[in-house]
Protein backbone atom coordinates (compact mmCIF):
# COMPACT_ATOMS: atom_id res chain seq x y z
CA UNK A 1 0.00 0.00 0.00
CA UNK A 2 2.74 2.25 0.87
CA UNK A 3 4.82 1.11 -2.05
CA UNK A 4 7.81 2.23 -2.97
CA UNK A 5 8.12 5.18 -4.96
CA UNK A 6 9.93 5.91 -8.42
CA UNK A 7 13.88 6.85 -8.35
CA UNK A 8 13.32 10.64 -10.10
CA UNK A 9 16.21 12.64 -11.59
CA UNK A 10 15.88 14.86 -8.17
CA UNK A 11 16.10 12.23 -5.77
CA UNK A 12 19.16 13.45 -2.79
CA UNK A 13 20.86 10.11 -2.67
CA UNK A 14 23.25 9.58 0.42
CA UNK A 15 24.42 6.62 3.02
CA UNK A 16 24.21 6.87 6.68
CA UNK A 17 25.33 4.08 9.08
CA UNK A 18 25.82 1.87 6.05
CA UNK A 19 22.48 1.91 4.55
CA UNK A 20 21.70 4.15 1.74
CA UNK A 21 19.33 6.84 1.76
CA UNK A 22 16.87 8.30 -0.92
CA UNK A 23 15.11 11.26 -0.44
CA UNK A 24 12.37 12.05 -2.72
CA UNK A 25 11.29 15.28 -3.96
CA UNK A 26 7.77 15.12 -2.53
CA UNK A 27 9.26 14.83 0.95
CA UNK A 28 10.53 18.51 0.49
CA UNK A 29 6.75 19.83 -0.96
CA UNK A 30 4.76 17.95 1.92
CA UNK A 31 7.06 19.20 4.75
CA UNK A 32 6.78 22.58 2.83
CA UNK A 33 2.73 22.17 3.11
CA UNK A 34 3.00 20.82 6.60
CA UNK A 35 5.00 23.75 7.73
CA UNK A 36 3.01 26.58 5.98
CA UNK A 37 2.17 27.91 9.41
CA UNK A 38 5.23 28.37 10.62
CA UNK A 39 6.05 30.08 6.98
CA UNK A 40 7.50 33.77 8.07
CA UNK A 41 9.11 35.67 4.69
CA UNK A 42 10.38 37.42 7.57
CA UNK A 43 11.99 34.82 9.59
CA UNK A 44 13.36 32.47 7.13
CA UNK A 45 15.28 30.93 9.93
CA UNK A 46 11.95 29.19 11.44
CA UNK A 47 10.92 27.30 7.54
CA UNK A 48 14.39 25.94 7.37
CA UNK A 49 14.06 25.02 11.20
CA UNK A 50 11.38 22.87 10.49
CA UNK A 51 12.82 21.56 7.04
CA UNK A 52 15.80 20.12 9.39
CA UNK A 53 13.41 18.93 12.15
CA UNK A 54 11.42 16.82 9.81
CA UNK A 55 14.50 15.55 8.09
CA UNK A 56 16.02 14.64 11.26
CA UNK A 57 12.91 13.31 12.44
CA UNK A 58 11.74 11.25 9.89
CA UNK A 59 15.35 9.79 9.17
CA UNK A 60 16.00 9.04 12.88
CA UNK A 61 12.50 6.57 12.66
CA UNK A 62 13.64 4.76 9.75
CA UNK A 63 16.99 4.26 11.28
CA UNK A 64 15.43 2.93 14.06
CA UNK A 65 13.75 0.43 11.57
CA UNK A 66 16.92 -0.05 9.64
CA UNK A 67 19.01 -0.83 12.71
CA UNK A 68 16.48 -2.93 14.00
CA UNK A 69 16.80 -5.13 10.55
CA UNK A 70 20.32 -4.95 10.84
CA UNK A 71 20.34 -6.31 14.46
CA UNK A 72 18.54 -9.70 13.16
CA UNK A 73 21.03 -9.86 9.79
CA UNK A 74 18.72 -8.23 7.46
CA UNK A 75 20.26 -5.06 5.19
CA UNK A 76 17.50 -2.54 4.30
CA UNK A 77 17.63 1.17 2.50
CA UNK A 78 15.64 4.68 3.80
CA UNK A 79 13.64 6.28 1.88
CA UNK A 80 11.62 9.63 2.58
CA UNK A 81 9.17 10.64 0.78
CA UNK A 82 5.98 12.63 1.54
CA UNK A 83 5.79 12.50 5.43
CA UNK A 84 6.53 9.04 5.59
CA UNK A 85 9.32 7.26 5.34
CA UNK A 86 10.44 3.38 4.50
CA UNK A 87 13.06 1.00 5.34
CA UNK A 88 13.07 -1.46 2.59
CA UNK A 89 14.27 -4.91 3.61
CA UNK A 90 16.21 -6.49 1.13
CA UNK A 91 15.57 -10.17 2.84
CA UNK A 92 12.62 -12.03 4.55
CA UNK A 93 12.60 -11.50 8.23
CA UNK A 94 11.59 -14.64 9.47
CA UNK A 95 10.23 -14.66 12.96
CA UNK A 96 7.11 -13.45 14.53
CA UNK A 97 8.14 -11.05 17.45
CA UNK A 98 11.38 -9.86 15.49
CA UNK A 99 9.10 -8.34 12.81
CA UNK A 100 7.19 -6.86 15.99
CA UNK A 101 10.81 -5.49 17.00
CA UNK A 102 11.45 -3.94 13.57
CA UNK A 103 8.08 -2.15 13.83
CA UNK A 104 8.21 -0.63 17.11
CA UNK A 105 11.98 0.34 16.78
CA UNK A 106 11.19 3.38 14.29
CA UNK A 107 8.46 4.72 16.72
CA UNK A 108 10.91 3.78 19.70
CA UNK A 109 14.08 5.64 17.79
CA UNK A 110 11.72 8.67 17.76
CA UNK A 111 10.51 8.39 21.84
CA UNK A 112 14.50 7.95 22.34
CA UNK A 113 14.89 11.08 20.53
CA UNK A 114 12.49 13.42 22.15
CA UNK A 115 13.77 12.02 25.69
CA UNK A 116 17.04 13.18 24.39
CA UNK A 117 15.93 16.92 23.20
CA UNK A 118 14.30 16.77 26.38
CA UNK A 119 17.28 16.00 28.77
CA UNK A 120 19.79 18.18 26.61
CA UNK A 121 17.80 21.05 27.24
CA UNK A 122 17.19 20.36 31.04
CA UNK A 123 21.01 20.23 31.41
CA UNK A 124 21.67 22.97 28.95
CA UNK A 125 18.57 25.38 28.71
CA UNK A 126 18.99 25.84 24.79
CA UNK A 127 15.76 26.18 23.92
CA UNK A 128 15.16 29.67 26.56
CA UNK A 129 17.64 31.37 23.97
CA UNK A 130 16.74 32.61 20.29
CA UNK A 131 12.60 32.36 19.41
CA UNK A 132 13.59 29.78 16.64
CA UNK A 133 15.56 27.80 19.59
CA UNK A 134 12.20 27.40 21.28
CA UNK A 135 10.47 26.46 18.66
CA UNK A 136 12.70 23.82 17.37
CA UNK A 137 12.70 22.62 21.04
CA UNK A 138 8.41 22.40 21.16
CA UNK A 139 8.34 21.37 17.45
CA UNK A 140 10.96 18.83 17.66
CA UNK A 141 9.18 16.72 21.31
CA UNK A 142 5.64 17.78 18.92
CA UNK A 143 6.96 15.57 16.03
CA UNK A 144 8.64 13.01 17.65
CA UNK A 145 6.29 12.41 20.09
CA UNK A 146 2.71 12.31 18.13
CA UNK A 147 4.08 11.19 15.50
CA UNK A 148 5.14 8.23 17.10
CA UNK A 149 1.64 7.65 19.15
CA UNK A 150 -0.26 8.10 15.75
CA UNK A 151 2.38 5.56 14.07
CA UNK A 152 1.58 3.13 17.07
CA UNK A 153 -2.38 3.07 15.78
CA UNK A 154 -3.73 -0.23 15.03
CA UNK A 155 -3.85 1.24 11.41
CA UNK A 156 -2.46 -0.61 8.05
CA UNK A 157 0.12 0.21 6.97
CA UNK A 158 1.05 2.03 9.95
CA UNK A 159 3.69 0.83 12.15
CA UNK A 160 1.22 -0.36 14.42
CA UNK A 161 -1.05 -1.61 11.97
CA UNK A 162 2.16 -4.16 11.25
CA UNK A 163 2.20 -5.27 15.06
CA UNK A 164 -1.39 -5.54 15.14
CA UNK A 165 -1.19 -7.90 12.05
CA UNK A 166 1.36 -10.41 13.59
CA UNK A 167 -0.41 -10.01 17.07
CA UNK A 168 -3.72 -10.97 15.81
CA UNK A 169 -2.15 -13.82 13.33
CA UNK A 170 -0.27 -15.35 16.33
CA UNK A 171 -3.80 -15.46 18.27
CA UNK A 172 -6.46 -16.07 15.70
CA UNK A 173 -4.25 -18.28 13.88
CA UNK A 174 -6.30 -18.46 10.39
CA UNK A 175 -8.73 -15.15 11.47
CA UNK A 176 -6.29 -13.02 12.37
CA UNK A 177 -5.79 -11.32 9.28
CA UNK A 178 -9.45 -10.63 9.15
CA UNK A 179 -9.47 -9.47 12.64
CA UNK A 180 -6.48 -7.10 12.11
CA UNK A 181 -8.30 -5.77 9.49
CA UNK A 182 -11.33 -5.13 11.35
CA UNK A 183 -9.86 -3.41 14.16
CA UNK A 184 -7.67 -1.36 11.57
CA UNK A 185 -11.18 0.04 10.37
CA UNK A 186 -12.50 0.42 13.45
CA UNK A 187 -9.67 2.03 15.04
CA UNK A 188 -9.30 4.50 11.55
CA UNK A 189 -12.75 5.37 11.36
CA UNK A 190 -12.80 6.62 15.48
CA UNK A 191 -10.06 8.61 14.52
CA UNK A 192 -11.14 10.21 11.22
CA UNK A 193 -14.24 11.00 13.77
CA UNK A 194 -11.96 12.54 16.00
CA UNK A 195 -10.29 14.94 13.52
CA UNK A 196 -13.51 15.85 12.34
CA UNK A 197 -14.59 16.82 16.44
CA UNK A 198 -11.27 19.05 16.35
CA UNK A 199 -12.01 20.71 13.19
CA UNK A 200 -15.24 21.73 14.32
CA UNK A 201 -13.96 22.22 18.10
CA UNK A 202 -16.65 20.13 20.08
CA UNK A 203 -16.81 20.98 23.80
CA UNK A 204 -16.31 17.41 24.50
CA UNK A 205 -13.10 16.96 22.21
CA UNK A 206 -11.97 20.84 23.82
CA UNK A 207 -12.05 19.33 27.67
CA UNK A 208 -10.70 15.70 26.45
CA UNK A 209 -7.51 17.26 25.49
CA UNK A 210 -7.19 19.61 28.25
CA UNK A 211 -6.53 16.03 29.79
CA UNK A 212 -4.41 14.79 28.09
CA UNK A 213 -0.04 16.19 28.01
CA UNK A 214 0.42 19.14 25.09
CA UNK A 215 2.03 16.98 22.58
CA UNK A 216 -0.99 14.81 22.41
CA UNK A 217 -2.02 15.11 18.56
CA UNK A 218 -4.57 17.39 17.55
CA UNK A 219 -6.53 16.00 14.53
CA UNK A 220 -7.48 18.20 11.33
CA UNK A 221 -8.19 18.21 7.89
CA UNK A 222 -5.42 16.03 7.07
CA UNK A 223 -5.54 13.43 9.94
CA UNK A 224 -9.33 12.93 8.53
CA UNK A 225 -8.26 12.55 5.37
CA UNK A 226 -5.49 10.23 6.50
CA UNK A 227 -7.64 7.80 8.33
CA UNK A 228 -10.21 8.37 5.98
CA UNK A 229 -8.31 6.65 3.16
CA UNK A 230 -6.80 3.90 5.50
CA UNK A 231 -10.03 3.26 6.76
CA UNK A 232 -11.30 2.70 3.28
CA UNK A 233 -8.03 1.05 2.40
CA UNK A 234 -9.12 -1.68 5.24
CA UNK A 235 -12.29 -2.33 3.97
CA UNK A 236 -11.30 -3.23 0.54
CA UNK A 237 -9.04 -5.49 1.63
CA UNK A 238 -11.25 -7.25 4.04
CA UNK A 239 -13.75 -6.99 1.15
CA UNK A 240 -10.86 -8.95 -0.94
CA UNK A 241 -10.25 -11.51 1.97
CA UNK A 242 -14.14 -12.26 2.38
CA UNK A 243 -14.35 -12.94 -1.85
CA UNK A 244 -10.52 -15.16 -1.86
CA UNK A 245 -12.16 -17.21 1.15
CA UNK A 246 -15.33 -17.67 -0.22
CA UNK A 247 -14.06 -18.79 -3.69
CA UNK A 248 -11.57 -21.04 -1.68
CA UNK A 249 -14.67 -22.35 -0.02
CA UNK A 250 -16.30 -23.42 -3.08
ZN1 LIG B 1 7.77 3.32 10.87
Amino acid sequence: MFAEPERTGYDLNFRLFGFPVRVHPWFWLVTLIFGANVFDPDRPEFILAWFAIAFVSLLVHELGHALAFRAFGVGSHIILYSFGGLAVPWDTLHGRWRRVAVSLAGPGAGFLLAAVVWATNQSAQWAGGAPVAAFAYIALLYVNLAWGAVNLLPVFPLDGGQVSQEVCLHFFRARGLRVALQISIGTAAVAAAYSLACMLRLPAVIDFLRQMPWWFPVGGLWTLALFGVLAYQSYQLLQQLNWTQSHWDN
